[in-house]
């Protein structure tokens, strides 16, 4: 998006909108749902020989290079960590456009002071 070739207004606009449509805060979680097959460290049972349980989802989160933790989500709790994950995802989104608005609007301030 070439925000250089939109008007102060329509890009005061487009932030406003942006903000308006963030998520609830509350609602959002950083990380990653995959599915996961697990052993149970039974030595008779089935995923012993290679039969793990599962699939399970699980919520894996990034803590920094070479660091991530997680833990299942259970069954009852799905629907909720697969809405607050795309949450968070949107709201990330949505506030680095702001963001990128604003640097805009910053430079044309400057600009016009002729700073
Ligand atoms: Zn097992």
């Amino acid at each position: 998006m070439k925000l250089g070739r939109l008007s102060t207004l329509a890009l005061r606009n487009r932030r406003e909108g942006l903000a308006q449509r963030l998520p609830h805060l509350e609602e959002t979680l950083r990380g990653s749902l995959i599915q996961r097959f697990m052993s149970c460290g039974h030595p008779d049972c089935k995923c012993a020989r290679g039969e793990r349980h599962g699939p399970f989802w699980y919520l894996s989160v990034t803590l920094g290079p070479g660091r991530t933790t997680g833990g299942v989500a259970g069954k009852g709790q799905l629907e909720r960590v697969r809405r607050w994950v795309e949450n968070y995802r949107q709201g990330k989104s949505h506030l680095e456009q702001i963001s990128e608005i604003n640097r805009e609007l910053l430079r044309r301030e400057r600009q016009k002071a002729g700073t």
